[in-house]
């Protein structure tokens, strides 16, 4: 069977794209390789999507949304996409075995977690080292952990962590976080959060799991080893491009660069949501290119076809 759309990835971004190329009259397809939702799954809270001035969990939020998806007529494909190529007239996407067709895609499969790349990290993931707080925080009851990072994911995470862990340190490797000032100022007000600056961690140690993490000190150049039952890793993330089989621009961090209309530098290809190049990745502006990639779709099969 051959579609006019592909969206690959449900998160914000992919669900608002089928909620609109639905609208818009597109036989469209939606890949999801785990559960719908995207990031905002992984948001214990999320108190800045206009409409909820109570706020309301990630999870609760990713359910309307495909609620939404799914009232407008759209089921979920639930296989993760291994490849997608260009054909003469369209693509082809494989998941799971089988082949789609398909005029247009939508990328919007996000990110992942960037990792620290210290010894100690790949062998303790899951036995002490996280990169989701809402996953992993209550295994960590009355315990001391280290949250790694600066930026709104670190001191959010670590605010959610100190519901459970005895002492949160926060560990960054500047003097000042990157999270916007409303966050700041809860972590430094909060009594269970330990500020440690300049800091960066050089290894991770255990046995079956994590019991300590050798640190730097930037500052004084002293490198030192302190016991912790769990780290957080939230450092930034990457976009999860593996599946593209095709030639695509792409920044030097590896985002998917778009124009205006959210279109790629392959005709037929458009990216919404974190996936891509842009300078504020939230659920708000995930939502919005979601609208824009499904509408810039329609008006190229349209065009073109
Ligand atoms: P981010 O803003 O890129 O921050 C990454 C943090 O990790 C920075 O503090 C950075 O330090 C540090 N870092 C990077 N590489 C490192 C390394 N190798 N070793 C040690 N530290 C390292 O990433 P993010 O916090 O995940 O946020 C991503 C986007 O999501 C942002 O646009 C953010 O605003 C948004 N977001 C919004 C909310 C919200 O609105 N509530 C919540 C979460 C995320 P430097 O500061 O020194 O660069």
């Amino acid at each position: 069977m051959e579609y006019d759309l592909a969206i690959i990835g449900a998160g914000p971004a992919g669900l608002t794209s089928g909620i609109y190329a639905a609208r818009a009259g597109l036989n469209t397809l939606v890949f999801e390789q785990g559960a719908a939702g995207g990031q905002a799954l992984l948001t214990d809270f999320v108190e800045n999507y206009p409409g909820f001035p109570e706020g309301l969990t990630g999870q609760e939020l990713a359910r309307k949304f495909t609620e939404h998806l799914s009232k407008a007529g759209i089921k979920i494909t639930y296989a993760g996409v291994d490849n997608i190529t260009k054909q003469d007239k369209g693509f082809t996407v494989l998941a799971a075995g089988k082949e789609y067709f398909s005029r247009a895609v939508i990328l919007s499969m996000g990110t992942q977690p960037r990792k620290i790349g210290v010894p100690g990290e790949g062998e303790f993931t899951g036995r002490g080292v996280s990169y989701c707080a809402i996953c992993d925080a209550p295994l960590f009851r009355n315990r001391k952990v280290a949250v790694i990072g600066g930026g709104d994911t670190a001191v959010e995470e670590a605010l959610y962590l100190t519901k459970f862990a005895r002492e949160v340190h926060l560990i960054h490797r500047r003097d000042r976080l990157r999270a916007v000032s409303l966050l700041r100022d809860r972590a430094l007000q909060n009594e269970k959060i330990v500020m440690r600056w300049n800091t960066v961690v050089e290894e991770i140690k255990g046995d079956k799991l994590i019991q300590a993490l050798v640190l730097k000190n930037k500052e004084t150049g002293e490198v030192f080893e302190e016991n912790f039952d769990g780290v957080f890793v939230f450092i930034g993330s990457v976009p999860k491009t593996e599946c593209i089989g095709f030639e695509i621009s792409k920044n030097e961090n590896g985002y998917i660069i778009t124009d205006e209309w959210l279109a790629t530098s392959q005709p037929g290809v458009f990216a919404a949501g974190d996936i891509r190049e842009k300078f504020l990745r939230q659920v708000t502006t995930a939502v919005g290119d979601g609208a824009l990639a499904a509408m810039s779709a329609e008006k190229y099969l349209v065009e073109k076809y």
